[in-house]
Formats: C-alpha cells, structure tokens, sequence
C-alpha cells in the first residue's frame, strides 16, 4: 500500500486465537488498516462483538442457525450480517488487499482459495490448507499473482531469515518445536494422559486443535509439511529440534556455514504484525522482549518413539499430497475423538498411522487439481478413519 494509505483486510476465522491476535494487532494501529470482512464458524455473539470493535462492513457466520443471532446483535451498527458457507466464500472473495487465513482445519481450504482467485494476498495461519493441497493451492495462489505470507510462527521465522537471492545456498530449514506438555513424560503417562493435560500447553495459548497437535507433536509433523510446500526443501532437508523456552522460531543453514535464525516471544502478534505490515515493519504492540530475562536457551532432539506423529508425516510427504491430504483428514477425526473422550491420548497417532495403511492399501497416487477433489480425498479419509476408531471401540467392549 503507498505510504499513508490504509490496508483493507479481511480475516477469516476472526473469533478463534490468531483471530483474536489480529484483531488486537489492527487495534494497536487503528489508522493503518480497514477490515472489510470478519467470518466464523459458530458462536454468532462472539463473531458480533469482533466485528463491531474492528469496524468491520460485514460479519458472516458458517452455521446457518447463527443467523438470528448475529443479525440481533449488529442491529443498528451498519455491519451487515450474513450466514452459511456460501456466504462466508463471498465474504471472503470481496476486494482487499490481503485475507488473514484463521480457519482451523481442512473447512479454511475453499475459502481460502476463493481469497486467491479474487487477488488477495494471503496471510496464512491455516497450515491444513497446504497438508490437504499444497501443490493445488500454490498453482492457484501463482496464477492469481498473490503472495503468500506465513504466519505460523516457525514458517513466519524462516521467510523473515531467507534470503532470496541466496536460495540455491540454503542446506537446510529447521523449525523448533516446544515439545508441548509432554516433552519429558513417561509414555505410561501419556497413555493415560486426560484432555486437560493435552490441552494444557507450556508455551502457546491456541486453540483447541492445534493444541493436541503440539501435544502429538502432529502440529510439528504438518508444518514439515507446511514448510515443504512454502520453501520447496525436501523432506530430508527439513529438521525439528526441541526447544523448550520457544524462543528461537526457526532457522535457515546456509552452504557457507552461516545459520540466520529469528527469535522472539512466544507471542502469535509478532508473526501476524510481520505479515500484516509486510513489506514494512510496523512497531510492535507487544513488551519489548529480554532476552537476558530468558538466561538460557537449549535444544535437543525430538523423541520420535514418544512421538511417532513426526514420522507419519514424513511417511505422508513422501506418498505426495494424497497421502498428506488422508494425514490430516485421519489427525482431525482422532482429534476430535480425543476431545470427546472417545479414545485415549496415544490411539489419535495410532488412527492416523492405521488410516495411512488402509489408504495406501485402497490405490496409488492422484493428483490434486480442484477443491473438490481435495474434498473428496478428506471426505475418504475422515470415512476411514472413523472406520478406524469404530474397530478400536468394538475391540476395547469385547
Ligand atoms: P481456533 O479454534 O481458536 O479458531 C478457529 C476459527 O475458525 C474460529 O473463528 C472458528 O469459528 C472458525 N471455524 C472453525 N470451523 C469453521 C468452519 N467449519 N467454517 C468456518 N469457520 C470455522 O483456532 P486457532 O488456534 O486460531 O488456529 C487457526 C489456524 O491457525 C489453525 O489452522 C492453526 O493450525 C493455525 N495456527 C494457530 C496458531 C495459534 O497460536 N493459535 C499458531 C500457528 C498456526
Ligand atoms: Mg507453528
């Protein structure tokens, strides 16, 4: 945007924890930005109150039975109020400058790529998009000419330390992973370990899923997989360390031995100020952080017997965005399971795991080349997976 100028923006998924983050990062600079519009899945109150603090011109909620609510709550405010998953695409096709991609999950990959074909920059919170078709969504994203910012914080990290013009010279990217509230647990205990513990994360406030992600180490398992489609490396080339004060976000090995890392507080408005001010650098609304406060930083390697997510996705990777797509597809189906205390903290890798064999037995690789077909794939994969949860229920009553 030229100097002085205000950047419009939409954001998608505007009530859950990046959503939150960016509305307070606009507030933090009220004059730089005007927000066109904001969308969620449920919850119209919530969605009302967000729209009316950010100003925005429309407010559209997924869930068709949300509709009365939302438009209540905006009455007299000018917002215009609209509901159901065709209303949210709309929403996210209007004319701006760039959409903040917060969906959670394999849902925030249609809207998404309606925000590309309309020519929006994306700033991209939604890793699941990339996991479910990331070659798809990149042809698209190249062909609309848009730019695709990442704002998950290891990726944010690693696009702020490229250097472009040095890429043939990148060995390898390494992103950190706090190692979640298991990172030292016996694996007895993770048996056994309740939602509270998995949902109980050292480092991040986020939500619900991505925070049994990280304690899966899944969430690490699909930004290798993020981090293949947005910076081209192989999977072998592609490295997790452990780093529990989460402090350094990632880092770049350059052929001649140089490693330019970005660091900072485990703070999601610094990734989403970056990508909101990008190019520029806007001042931060955050605390200035101390590093001498953090005293001491250190790294180790991921336990990848604790955590067998890791290898999954890896396993995924390299039977192409099918198999990555049917990883995700199986992760949220187990995930959910989890949380609705159907299986324990162990069975959601041991689901995905199961569900990949079932796949790779059924066919070889296809080739993504529409949302449709990607929703296809994820609608195979959630069928096999609950197929997968089923048998392991039956076989537990016997
Ligand atoms: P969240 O659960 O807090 O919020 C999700 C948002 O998506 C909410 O606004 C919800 O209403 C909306 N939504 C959910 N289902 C929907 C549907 N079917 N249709 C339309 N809208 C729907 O999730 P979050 O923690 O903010 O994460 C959002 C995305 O960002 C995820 O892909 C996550 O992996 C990624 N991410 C999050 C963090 C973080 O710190 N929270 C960090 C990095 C990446
Ligand atoms: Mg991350």
């Amino acid at each position: 945007a030229p100097a002085g100028k205000p950047r419009r923006i939409s954001i998608l998924g505007a009530t859950g924890s990046v959503g939150a983050s960016t509305a307070d990062v606009i507030l933090g600079r009220p004059d730089a930005f005007i927000v066109e519009a904001v969308t969620a899945g449920t919850r119209a109150r919530e969605l009302a109150e967000t729209a009316i603090r950010l100003k925005a011109r429309i407010a559209v909620i997924a869930d068709p039975n949300g509709y009365e609510t939302l438009k209540a709550a905006l009455a007299g405010t000018g917002i215009e109020a609209a509901a159901g998953e065709a209303a949210v695409i709309e929403a996210a096709s209007r004319p701006v400058e760039l959409v903040v991609a917060a969906i959670v999950g394999a849902a925030g990959l249609a809207p998404t790529i309606a925000a590309i074909d309309a020519g929006a920059d994306i700033a991209l919170a939604n890793k699941e998009c990339l996991v479910c078709a990331g070659a798809f969504f990149l042809s698209r994203a190249e062909a609309a000419g848009v730019h695709i910012l990442p704002v998950d914080s290891e990726h944010n990290a690693i696009f702020q330390a490229l250097e472009a013009e040095n890429m043939p010279a990148v060995e390898s990217i390494t992103l950190t992973a706090s190692g979640g509230p298991f990172r030292q647990a016996p694996i007895d205990a993770m048996r056994r370990a309740t939602i509270a513990e998995a949902l109980n994360h050292p480092r991040w406030s986020m939500g619900r899923k991505i925070s049994i992600d990280s304690a899966t180490m899944m969430n690490k398992g699909l930004e290798i997989i993020e981090a293949h489609f947005l910076f081209g490396l192989l999977s072998e080339r592609l490295h997790v360390v452990v780093h529990p004060q989460s402090v350094v976000h990632g880092w770049i090995s350059y052929a001649d031995g140089s490693i330019l890392a970005q660091l900072g507080a485990a703070d999601m408005r610094i990734p989403i100020g970056h990508c909101l001010g990008w190019p520029k650098r806007y001042p931060a609304t955050t605390k200035p952080f101390d590093l001498v406060s953090v005293g001491s930083l250190t790294f180790e390697k991921p336990d990848l017997e604790r955590f067998p997510a890791l290898s999954l996705a890896r396993q995924a990777l390299s039977g192409g965005n099918r198999a990555t797509n049917v990883l995700n597809a199986a992760n949220e189906v187990a995930v959910e399971a989890f949380l609705a205390g159907e299986i324990g903290f162990l069975d959601i890798a041991a689901t995905v795991a199961e569900t990949l064999d079932h796949m790779a037995a059924a066919s070889g690789s296809v080739s993504i080349q529409s949302v449709g077909a990607a929703l296809a794939i994820d609608a195979e994969g959630r069928r096999l997976a609950r197929g997968v949860i089923d048998a392991r229920r039956r076989l537990e009553a016997v």
